[in-house]
């Protein structure tokens, strides 16, 4: 058998030798022909047509037109002399500017004679101007054979700087395609190339590189980019199909006494639509017999924990043990309550294991986890400690997913011989289009309505000099009995400052709000746990009126009366955790409040991010925006994961693709789950080929 030339390292290539084969490895991790193939320009420059200079737009792109030049002058500034050409086309006219080699210029411009101009505009004082120009006379340039499009690929600084152009990788790809173009397999059935008139595979990647036309080269990357995401979801999808044959879960097969008991008796109010609808999502999860490990999505104050109760109840029925984690004490803590308080009439013991659970207290909770007596363990990081033995642990919930390693969910699993059913909860509304290349493998449960009643929380922008208003509307709400939250920003490198901020910030509110009419809290992350608490607690029962805190009280607490959230230095948060921060306001009947507070100067960003909060309180529109200001990569949670190394699609820009994507593969497993058929075999084979996946899965499967 021939071997595959797409595997030649580029050192073979005519003219790149061994030298610069290092350098194309060290600087843009290209080993082989076939690397070089999926190096793709990130843009063109379009010599394909002429522009007019009324057409002219206000974009980086590098245009293309024809015109004379009717006017010469230097014009004398502080900063150094310019050379600048007025250039005229039979629609408008615009300047040719030069910093450089001005003399050069100055004595072979011809005026009057038509010249083809090439490069970036700049829009300056009202008017368009293009800085030294690529120019050639239009004789010249009409007697030239013309590339229409030219690829430009990224490079660095270094490799420019060792005279490795963007024209020698030109040549290089060129030289790479005329070689490999033969071979080149289809990597896609033909049903699905038929369905979407996609170009095939070997024309797709030649116009992606060197395209005929605009419209080629769209198709070219539309097909590229379609065969990416199709990879990715079935590899996720078949992932999923074989887990759910292969691992066998605990089959909770009955709803049994407890469950029933409180779905009928001890509700404490009625389920909504939603909640309902994920229970009995839930529980043919859970009747199945396959591993449940589904991820639960509701916007803060959706109502999961009752879900999270009910899911309890089931494993209990069937004789199982269940926990909840979750990533903070406080929020634990909250948990604990909340089950204890919700389970109270049932007579369950529920047990609470943090890191300042003493030992003397420790050994009983053990004891009762290992022999079976305990039902119930809610906890923080410390339930995954060894030590920690359940005799039959059945499912394990997990809240706010984004705080926990992928290394602590494994350890979950060791837990037992075999994995128990996962449910982990998330109040961070991941994008449809993210939550689908992240956790295609996963079943995805949505609460998408809030319990009846609530009001939207109504959110205004306000700066400094509305400081005594803000206050003084404090004043009335808690007045009327209600409570309030004034949140500090604490970010990781400047701690100091802000811990300075957030004192003085707590002085001059003490100050403003002084006792005995009012009482403040404070709590931050430097704070013992037990202080934490205690002031919580305080807070919690209505004892004071202010919490003055960071970031700390982001997860999870409920405390239905308060009704005003006060966010300092807004524009130093990111959208997603604004909205966290909201959330711990509007879960009572009252009409509630978040005020941001914000400097002067923002940045466009932080413009678009406080708008959007002022204009909606709908998380996942708030999350959209969010992976829009920042791309999918920065979005909490999802740094570790190899799937968003995308090479050429963008789960933003590419949502429908994705979509379509998506429904082909799911398809193609349902019609062919062992990918046997022979119109298949090109996706078996490419799909062994993925191995990028490996360490995301680890932790599934
Ligand atoms: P989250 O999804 O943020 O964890 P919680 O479970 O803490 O939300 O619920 C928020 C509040 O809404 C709690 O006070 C809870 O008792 C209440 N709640 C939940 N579901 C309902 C419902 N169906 N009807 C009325 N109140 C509800
Ligand atoms: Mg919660």
């Amino acid at each position: 058998m021939q071997p595959d030339p797409r595997n030649t390292p580029l050192a073979y290539l005519k003219g790149v030798g061994p030298g610069r084969a290092r350098l194309l490895e060290s600087e843009l991790g290209l080993k082989t022909f076939r690397d070089l193939l999926y190096f793709f320009p990130n843009r063109y420059i379009d010599k394909s047509r002429y522009y007019k200079i009324r057409e002219l737009e206000r974009s980086s792109a590098e245009v293309q037109l024809i015109g004379k030049i009717v006017h010469l002058k230097t014009v004398e500034q502080k900063r150094g002399k310019r050379l600048v050409a007025t250039f005229r086309d039979d629609t408008g006219e615009m300047e040719l500017v030069w910093f450089r080699s001005q003399k050069w210029f100055r004595e072979r411009l011809k005026l009057g004679e038509p010249y083809v101009i090439f490069g970036r505009v700049n829009w300056y004082n009202g008017a368009f101007s293009m800085p030294h120009p690529d120019l050639e006379l239009l004789s010249a340039h009409q007697q030239q054979k013309r590339i229409r499009m030219q690829p430009v690929y990224p490079s660095t600084e270094k490799l420019t700087r060792q005279g490795i152009s963007n024209r020698l990788l030109t040549q290089w790809v060129a030289a790479v395609l005329a070689q490999v173009r033969e071979v080149l397999p289809e990597t896609l059935p033909d049903r699905i190339l038929e369905a979407l008139q996609l170009l095939p595979k070997p024309r797709s990647l030649v116009q992606i590189h060197f395209p005929d036309s605009n419209a080629l080269l769209a198709r070219a990357q539309a097909r590229l980019k379609f065969e990416e995401l199709f990879y990715i979801q079935l590899a996720l999808l078949s992932k999923k199909h074989e887990r759910k044959k292969r691992i066998r879960g605990y089959l909770f097969e009955q709803v049994g006494e407890r469950f029933t008991a409180f779905y009928k008796d001890h509700l404490p109010f009625d389920l909504t639509g939603a909640q309902k609808r994920v229970i009995r999502e839930i529980r043919a999860d859970l009747g199945s017999n396959a591993q449940m490990n589904r991820l639960l999505q509701g916007d803060v104050g959706s109502g999961k924990t009752i879900v999270a109760v009910l899911t309890i109840l089931l494993a209990l029925d069937n004789g199982y043990q269940a926990c909840l984690v979750a990533p903070t004490e406080i929020l634990a803590q909250q948990h604990f309550n909340a089950v204890s308080e919700l389970l109270e009439p049932l007579g369950l013991p529920v047990g609470l294991l943090t890191g300042s659970v003493k030992e003397k207290d420790r050994k009983p909770l053990l004891a009762g986890l290992s022999d079976g007596s305990l039902p119930i363990l809610i906890g923080t990081h410390a339930v995954l400690e060894p030590r920690v033995k359940f005799n039959n642990l059945g499912l394990a919930i997990i809240d706010e997913q984004h705080r926990f390693g992928v290394a602590q969910r494994a350890k979950l699993w060791k837990k037992n011989k075999r994995p128990p059913h996962i449910l982990v909860m998330t109040a961070t509304p991941i994008p449809r289009t993210l939550a689908m290349s992240l956790y295609g493998d996963l079943d995805i449960s949505l609460i998408d309505e809030l319990p009846p009643g609530r009001k939207p929380v109504r959110t205004v922008l306000r700066g400094d000099r509305d400081r005594l208003r803000v206050f003084g509307f404090l004043k009335d709400e808690i007045r009327k009995g209600r409570q309030a939250y004034i949140v500090y920003p604490l970010i990781q490198e400047s701690e100091a400052m802000d811990y300075k901020d957030l004192m003085d910030g707590f002085e001059s509110i003490s100050r403003e709000f002084p006792q005995p009419d009012f009482q403040v809290s404070i709590v931050h992350g430097q704070m013992k746990p037990e202080a934490k608490e205690y002031e919580m607690q305080r807070f919690a029962e209505g004892k004071t009126q202010i919490m003055v805190a960071t970031t700390v009280i982001e997860v999870g607490v409920n405390v239905p009366n308060a009704s005003v959230m006060v966010i300092e230095s807004a524009e130093r948060f990111g959208l997603s955790q604004l909205h966290q921060l909201r959330g711990r306001v509007g879960r009572g009947a009252d009409q509630s409040y978040c005020i941001l507070m914000c400097g002067e100067k923002l940045s466009e960003e932080a413009r678009t991010r406080l708008q959007t909060m002022a204009r909606t309180n709908d998380g996942f529109e708030i999350a959209e925006t969010d992976l829009k200001l920042r791309g999918p990569g920065n979005l909490l949670g999802t740094q570790q994961s190899g799937v968003l190394s995308l090479r050429i699609a963008d789960l933003v820009r590419d949502r429908e693709l994705l979509q379509s994507a998506r429904e082909f593969a799911r398809q193609l497993l349902l019609a062919d789950p062992g990918l046997e058929q022979a119109e298949n075999r090109v996706v078996r084979t490419r799909l062994q080929q993925m191995e990028v996946f490996q360490n995301r899965w680890d932790y599934i499967s």
